[in-house]
C-alpha cells in the first residue's frame, strides 16, 4: 500500500479562497471589512517571518491588517495598554500577540487581557473552556488545521480510534477536544505513556505533536491509518546543511498509512489559513450574523 499524501498547501489555498469569497460577500452585505491586528514584540527572526506571512495573506483575502511592531524592551504595561486599545477598536475583529514574548513579559497575563471574542488564536481560558464544554468558540489554528486535513482524507471521522501524541495546550489538548467534537474515541499519549508503539498501533487516526524528529515509525501504525504530522524539526544533513522533518518517519510510514501529511507542506500552511477563517468568524459573530 502507498499512502495518499495529504497536500496541506493546496488545502490551505482552498480554505483561504473560501475565506476571501465570504469576506467579499460580508463587505457587500454589511460594509464591514474584517480586521486582524498582529502584535510583535522584539526581533525574533522566526516570528518576523510568521508575522510577514500573516500580513501578506490577510491582505490577500481582502481583510485589513494592522501590524504593531514593538521593541523587545517594551514594558509589560505598555503591551497591556496596546491590547486594551485593540480590544476597544471597532475595526479590529481579531487580535494575535505573536509568541514567544520577551522574558520580562508575562505571556499568560497578556493572552488573558485579549477580549475572548477577538482571541483568534483561541488560547484565552474562556475559549479553552467553551471548546471543552462544546460551545461555539474560536478554536486554536493549528489543531483546526489538523482536523480539516484529516477530513480531507476521510470526511466523517465518527467512531474512529484517534491517538494524539503530545498534550501541550497549543496543539495536543485542543486537537483532542476537536476530535471529541467529531465523535472520535480519543486517547492522548505523552512523555509518560507506557508502550507508545502499541497505543499508536490501535489508532485509525494518529496526530503527532511532539517535537521529536521522525519518532513515529512505520511498524507503529495500523495499516491504512490516517497520519497527521504536526512536528517541525530542523535536523542536520550529510552535506552539512539542515532540513525540516516531522515527528513521523515519513518514508517508512508511507507504505503502511492510508493517508499522511508531509513536512513541510502538510499542517504548516494550514495555521495561517485557519487564523484568517477565525478572523472572519469573529467578525461575523461581532455583527450578530452567527452564534
Ligand atoms: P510541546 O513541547 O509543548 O509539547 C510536546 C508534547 O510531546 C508534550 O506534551 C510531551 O508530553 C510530549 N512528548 C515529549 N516526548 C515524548 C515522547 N517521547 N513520547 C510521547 N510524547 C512525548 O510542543 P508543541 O508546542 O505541542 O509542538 C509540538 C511540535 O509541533 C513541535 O515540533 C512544534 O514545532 C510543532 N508545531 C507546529 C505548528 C505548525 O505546524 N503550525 C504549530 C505548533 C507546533
Amino acid at each position: 500500500m502507498t499512502a495518499t499524501i495529504i497536500d496541506g498547501k493546496s488545502i490551505a489555498e482552498i480554505v483561504r479562497a473560501d475565506v476571501a469569497k465570504r469576506t467579499a460577500a460580508l463587505k457587500v452585505k454589511t460594509g464591514v471589512t474584517p480586521g486582524l491586528a498582529v502584535v510583535l514584540v522584539g526581533a525574533d527572526p522566526a516570528s518576523q517571518v510568521y508575522v510577514r506571512n500573516k500580513h501578506k495573506q490577510t491582505l490577500e483575502v481582502g481583510m485589513a491588517s494592522f501590524e504593531h511592531k514593538l521593541p523587545d524592551t517594551t514594558p509589560e504595561a505598555d503591551l497591556l495598554a496596546l491590547v486594551a486599545m485593540l480590544n476597544a477598536r471597532a475595526d479590529v475583529h481579531g487580535i494575535l500577540v505573536q509568541l514567544p514574548l520577551p522574558k520580562h513579559i508575562d505571556s499568560e497575563k497578556v493572552l488573558r487581557a485579549i477580549n475572548p471574542d477577538k482571541d483568534v488564536d483561541g488560547f484565552h481560558p474562556v475559549n479553552v473552556g467553551r471548546l471543552s464544554i462544546g460551545e461555539p468558540c474560536l478554536t486554536p489554528c493549528t489543531p483546526s488545521g489538523c482536523i480539516i486535513l484529516a477530513k480531507s482524507a476521510q470526511p466523517d471521522l465518527k467512531g474512529l480510534d484517534a491517538v494524539v501524541i503530545g498534550r501541550s495546550t497549543i496543539v495536543g489538548k485542543p486537537v483532542a477536544q476537536l476530535l471529541l467534537r467529531e465523535d472520535c474515541t480519543v486517547t492522548i499519549a505523552h512523555s509518560r505513556t507506557r508502550d507508545l508503539p502499541s497505543v499508536v498501533r490501535r489508532a485509525d487516526l494518529v496526530i503527532a505533536a511532539v517535537g521529536r524528529p521522525e519518532m513515529v515509525k512505520g511498524d507503529w501504525l495500523k495499516p491504512g491509518a490516517i497520519v497527521i504530522d504536526v512536528g517541525i524539526n530542523r535536523v542536520p544533513t550529510a552535506d552539512g546543511k539542515t532540513k525540516l522533518v516531522g515527528d513521523v518517519a515519513f518514508q517508512e510510514c508511507l507504505s503502511v498509512a492510508g493517508a499522511i501529511t508531509p513536512v513541510p507542506g502538510g499542517v504548516g500552511p494550514m495555521t495561517i489559513a485557519c487564523l484568517l477563517k477565525n478572523t472572519l468568524e469573529a467578525t461575523e459573530r461581532s455583527l450578530g450574523l452567527t452564534t
